[in-house]
């Protein structure tokens, strides 16, 4: 009996230096390595900046009107995502906007209302005097942190929205559609229809609408995709110079997925640039950098960020592509290689 249990004792042991390890182990990616963006020298002109913040959160500022998509700063540890409930972390995200250098924002704009996306949405836009703008789900997030209804903007898709000096358009598309159907059913296509009281759990994050959203400014025209998903012909009537794309399982879709996304997303916006985004770990917090999904990720999902970046190269030849470092504002300008 002894014996038995040593020998259990060390099964057991045996499976959870396994899981750590698959939990831990990140693939290298040498792609973020060689494409990440440094200014060089080029002058900074212009006043437009973007900044990235990991996941799909994307600041663009010309230090008079500021614009963040998400502002999902959380980032809880997947344990608590499994097996727990979920909540915004106050800390965690003033600390994040204090590192960013953001304390004012007009309009906070999540892509869609799932955890990974809005849930801090309304603290953000709190902290920053920003309106919250979005889908009725996104409102229902807002309503549950006490989020003052006249601060609120329901977003039509399609209809511009002018915020000082930009012009800011969600077009309602589609989300990636994960190929784990009983996941797809749990959180596709379906709203929060009542306020969400955190703690939570993750599920109760539903979709709500997934946006393209569109930036106008004179400088340049930016466009962030949120997720791997689209809606054929939607996007044909809007030319963008920078565009940020959700590139997270497109690894996992089929050829004629990938072919599709790209006529009607990234050919349809016809960009100079291509900024990945959607590609870390959100799991990971942020003071420890940005960091590419672990083993686990890939053997149950099939997740490959190097050939998620490399399927959308291989399909723009044309365009420059480059990753973004974690904090730093950069001029549109030179991110579009003009240097006077
Ligand atoms: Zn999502």
């Amino acid at each position: 009996m002894k014996k038995f249990l040593i020998y259990l004792f060390r099964v057991i042991l045996l499976l959870v230096a396994i899981c750590i390890i698959f939990l831990n182990y990140r693939p290298n990616v040498s792609y973020l390595k060689t494409h990440t963006f440094s200014g060089g020298d080029h002058h900074e002109i212009g006043k437009l900046r973007v900044q990235f913040t990991g996941n799909t959160n994307v600041l663009v500022t010309d230090g008079e009107t500021a614009i963040l998509t998400d502002g999902f700063f959380t980032r809880p540890p997947l344990t608590q995502f499994l097996w727990g409930d979920i909540e915004p972390d106050i800390e965690v995200i003033q600390s994040s906007l204090d590192q960013a250098g953001i304390d004012n924002l007009d309009a906070v704009i999540p892509v869609h209302s799932h955890f990974d996306h809005a849930m801090d949405s309304p603290i953000v836009a709190q902290q920053t005097g920003a309106k919250l703008v979005g889908s009725e789900s996104t409102m229902n997030i807002g309503r549950g942190l006490g989020f003052p209804e006249d601060q609120m903007v329901v977003a039509r898709s399609a209809i511009p929205i002018k915020f000082g000096s930009m012009k800011v358009t969600l077009i309602q598309g589609k989300h990636w559609p994960y190929p784990d159907k009983e996941l797809g059913d749990k959180l596709l296509n379906n709203e929060i229809d009542s306020p969400i009281k955190p703690p939570a759990s993750a599920m109760d994050y539903k979709e709500g609408a997934s946006y393209t959203i569109i930036i106008e400014h004179e400088e340049a025209t930016l466009a962030i995709h949120g997720s791997a998903g689209f809606v054929p012909n939607i996007l044909e009537d809007y030319e963008v110079d920078i565009l940020f794309l959700g590139v997270a399982g497109l690894e996992t879709m089929d050829e004629t997925f990938n072919a599709d996304f790209q006529t009607h997303v990234t050919g349809a916006l016809n960009p100079e640039v291509i900024v990945p985004i959607h590609w870390d770990d959100f799991f990971v917090p942020l003071r420890k950098g940005l960091k590419s999904r672990g083993l686990l990720e890939k053997m149950l999902q099939g997740m490959d960020l190097e050939r998620s970046l490399d399927i959308v190269e291989e399909k723009n030849p044309n365009r420059k592509m480059v990753i973004l470092p974690l904090w730093e504002k950069i001029s549109v300008n030179s991110l579009m290689g003009k240097s006077e």
